[in-house]
C-alpha cells in the first residue's frame, strides 16, 4: 500500500497532478481526490464553448471513470473537504468522513467575485465558474435581455455564448476599454468592432451602481444614471483564490496560499498548486500555470530534484471568429521598441515588443496563428537579431532565413 496523499479540489490542477504522478511513479502513493462538484474533473476552459453549444457536456471529462480506477486513484466527488487536522494529519469532510493523509495537497482553484453592490444576490443574478452555472446560464433562452458586468476574457466569452442562445446582450465594462490587462489599445478597439458585429452591445467607462428588482432581478442601474433592463445579469469580474480551508488550518495565506519554489506551503507535508495557490506574490489565473505546477509537484514528490519559477502568461479568447493573442510584457517598458505590423484590409494586427534584443511581449489580433512560437521566444528569451527582419511575418519565414550555424 502506498502512502496516502489526499488531494483537496478534483479541478483541473488535480486531474494533471494524478495523471503526472502516476506516470512517474505508479502504487508509490495511494492517492484519493476529493470533490466538491459532483463530477469528474472536467475541463473548466471549454465551459465558453459549453454555453455557446459548440460541445457537450460529456466532452469536457478530462478523464474517464476508467482511468482513474485503473491508476488506483479513491475519488470522493459531490462532497467538500471542511477541515485539515494538521496536528493528526487528517482530512474532515462534509458528509463526517475522515482520511489520514502522510502529503496533502491543495487544488481548490478559486471562487468568481460579486460586486458588493445591492441586489447582487437576486435571483438571476449569477456567475461564470463551473457547470452549474452554465446550466443556470442556458435556461436564459432566446429573447431574454442579459447583461454581463466586466469585459475580460471571462465576460466576452459569457456575452458570446449568450448571444448566441438569442439573448440580448449588453457587455458593461469599468475600463476604457476591453481586455485591457491582455490588449493594448488598438487591439482592443478592433475586438470591440467585432464582439459589436456579433449582436452584444459594448458600454466602457460603465460602473455598475445597484441591480433593482423584486426577488428577481429586473434591472442594472449604472453610476451615470442609465439604467439596463435585465432578465439575467452575470458578474465577470474576477476571481478570489479559494483559500478558506488552508486559513483555518493556519497556513500562511497573502492573496493565495503562499507557496516556494517547491510549492510547499507553510506546513510540512502539505502542497498547493493552481489557482489557489501564491507564489512569489502572483496567483495565476490561467491554466498553463496550474499545469506547470502540478509537473513541478509530481517531479518533487517522485523525488527528482524540480523547481517552479513562476510562468509567463499568454490569453487566448475563445470567441469564434475572433483570434486574439497576448502574452508577456506587450506594452513595453522604457526603452523597449515596438514592431507594427496591420493590414486593415484583412483585419489583422501584430505588435511585437522587443528589449535588449529579446521578444519580451506580444499581442496579435486576426491572425493568431504564430502565439505560441512568439511564446516560446519570449519564455526561452532567446536573441532574436538573426531573425529580426522576418519576427512580425512569422514562424515559416523566419525559420526558413535563419543563418544556419557555423
Ligand atoms: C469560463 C471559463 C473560461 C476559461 N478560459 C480559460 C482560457 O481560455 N485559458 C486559460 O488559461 N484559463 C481559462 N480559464 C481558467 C482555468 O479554467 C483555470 O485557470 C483552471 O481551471 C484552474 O485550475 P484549478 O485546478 O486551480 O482550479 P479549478 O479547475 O477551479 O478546480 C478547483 C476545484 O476544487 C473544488 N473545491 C474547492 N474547494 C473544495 C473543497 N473544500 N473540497 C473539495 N473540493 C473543493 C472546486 O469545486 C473545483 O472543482 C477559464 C475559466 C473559466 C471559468
Amino acid at each position: 500500500m502506498g502512502e496516502p496523499l489526499v488531494i483537496i479540489g478534483n479541478g483541473m490542477a488535480a486531474a494533471r497532478l494524478a495523471e503526472e504522478l502516476t506516470t512517474r511513479v505508479l502504487g508509490r502513493y495511494a492517492i484519493a481526490v476529493i470533490g466538491e462538484e459532483p463530477r469528474l474533473a472536467y475541463n473548466r476552459v471549454l465551459l465558453s464553448s459549453l454555453l455557446a453549444d459548440e460541445v457537450t457536456t460529456a466532452e469536457l471529462e478530462l478523464k474517464s471513470a476508467r482511468w482513474w480506477r485503473d491508476r488506483g486513484v479513491t475519488l470522493v466527488y459531490g462532497c467538500p473537504a471542511v477541515a485539515i487536522e494538521t496536528d493528526i494529519r487528517r482530512v474532515r469532510l462534509a458528509n463526517g468522513a475522515t482520511l489520514p493523509y502522510a502529503k496533502l495537497v491543495l487544488a481548490t482553484g478559486s471562487r468568481p467575485i460579486r460586486l458588493p453592490v445591492s441586489g447582487a444576490t437576486l435571483a438571476g443574478v449569477l456567475t461564470f465558474r463551473d457547470i452549474a452555472d452554465v446550466e443556470n446560464l442556458r435556461h436564459t433562452g432566446a429573447g431574454r435581455r442579459a447583461v454581463v458586468i466586466g469585459g475580460g476574457l471571462l465576460g466576452l466569452e459569457a456575452a458570446h455564448g449568450l448571444a448566441r442562445a438569442g439573448a440580448q446582450v449588453s457587455l458593461v465594462h469599468l475600463m476604457d476599454r476591453l481586455m485591457e490587462r491582455q490588449l493594448d489599445a488598438r487591439a482592443a478597439a478592433m475586438l470591440r468592432a467585432e464582439v459589436e458585429a456579433r449582436g452584444v452591445t459594448v458600454l466602457t467607462r460603465a460602473e455598475t451602481a445597484a441591480i433593482d428588482g423584486r426577488g428577481h432581478v429586473e434591472a442594472v442601474a449604472l453610476r451615470d444614471g442609465r439604467r439596463l433592463e435585465a432578465d439575467l445579469v452575470v458578474f465577470a469580474i474576477g476571481i478570489r483564490p479559494n483559500v478558506d480551508l488552508a486559513r483555518t488550518a493556519g497556513l500562511a495565506i497573502d492573496r493565495g496560499i503562499t507557496v516556494d519554489d517547491g510549492l510547499a506551503t507553510s506546513r510540512a507535508g502539505i502542497f498547493a498548486i493552481g489557482e489557489c495557490a501564491e507564489h512569489k506574490g502572483t496567483c495565476y489565473g490561467l491554466i498553463e500555470p496550474a499545469y506547470e505546477q502540478a509537473r513541478i509537484l509530481a517531479r518533487r514528490l517522485a523525488g527528482e530534484n524540480a523547481h517552479y519559477t513562476g510562468s509567463v502568461l499568454a490569453t487566448n479568447l475563445k470567441v469564434s471568429g475572433v483570434n486574439v493573442f497576448s502574452a508577456g510584457d506587450f506594452l513595453g517598458r522604457a526603452g523597449a521598441e515596438e514592431i507594427v505590423l496591420t493590414d486593415p484590409g484583412l483585419n489583422v494586427y501584430k505588435k511585437l515588443v522587443i528589449a535588449d534584443d529579446r521578444l519580451v511581449g506580444v499581442v496579435l489580433f486576426g491572425d493568431t496563428i504564430d502565439g505560441p512560437w512568439y511564446l516560446d521566444l519570449i519564455r526561452s528569451g532567446a536573441p532574436i537579431a538573426a531573425i529580426r527582419h522576418h519576427l512580425a511575418f512569422g514562424r515559416i519565414l523566419a525559420e526558413a532565413t535563419e543563418p544556419m550555424a557555423a
